[in-house]
């Protein structure tokens, strides 16, 4: 009889945001940028991550560009989620186009 749960699933995650070439850019951002660029309202002022300007469930080719890459408080980047930027507060702009009368 097979085992029907083993573990984790075997996954390669040589790529993934845990992987070295991430840490190393991840440290490479925060030496660069070690104040927070982002400077929300709860902000703390020291970058300890790496934020992706453009985020990276939508745009997962540049999770490892440099360019998409600035130093940000835990509080900035965990408030931002997917917005893009530009996009602060509300939902996106779908009905603006919309004509009142
Ligand atoms: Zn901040």
């Amino acid at each position: 009889m097979p085992r029907k749960y083993e573990g984790r699933p075997r996954v390669a995650r040589t790529h993934g945001r845990k992987g070295r070439p991430w840490r190393r850019l991840r440290a490479q951002v925060l030496l660069e940028e070690p104040w927070c660029t982002i400077r929300g309202p709860r902000c703390t002022g020291i970058s300890t991550t790496a934020d992706h300007l453009l985020p990276l469930s939508r745009f997962p080719h540049l999770a490892h560009t440099r360019s998409n890459l600035r130093g940000s408080c835990l509080r900035c980047n965990g408030s931002k989620h997917d917005r893009l930027p530009g996009q602060n507060r509300g939902p996106a702009p779908s009905r603006s186009t919309q004509l009142t009368w």
